[in-house]
């Protein structure tokens, strides 16, 4: 118990914001929004018969009842599964368009038009989607 008094240390100080190393931007929630080139998509002439999941999450988004040849160059559907996806409003190329989005994992899918033999067509690009054919 006959230790010195010990000495005052000096205070810890927090770094001062210019020796901090710069945050990068934090990642964006949903992947960026690409939309392949038409007529590029392995699943656009694909005709058999199965379910397409999200690429990302495998949430079952697709029937291939559902899916029909719209001439867009890329895959289109009538409608999803009930509940598979969100709607976005989407100004992207300064013209309003609806983005379609995974509903349980938010990745950009394609857009929706009220267009096609149904007035419903969900133009959707191959690389956002997994076929599983039915055995
Ligand atoms: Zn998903």
């Amino acid at each position: 118990m006959s230790n010195s008094t010990p000495k005052p240390k000096p205070p810890i100080q927090n770094p001062t914001p210019a020796s901090l190393p710069p945050t990068p931007n934090p990642a964006p929630f949903s992947l960026p929004h690409t939309t392949e080139p038409a007529g590029s998509g392995k699943l656009l002439h694909n005709k058999e018969t199965g379910n397409y999941f999200c690429a990302n999450c495998k949430n079952p988004l697709f029937n291939s009842k559902e899916k029909f040849d719209s001439g867009s160059g890329w895959p289109s559907f009538f409608n999803p599964f009930k509940d598979a996806v969100e709607f976005k409003p989407d100004k992207l190329l300064g013209i309003q368009r609806t983005e379609v989005i995974c509903n349980k994992c938010k990745i950009h899918l394609g857009h929706f038009f009220k267009d096609g033999p149904k007035n419903s067509r969900y133009c959707i690009n191959s690389k956002d989607l997994n076929f599983e054919k039915k055995k």
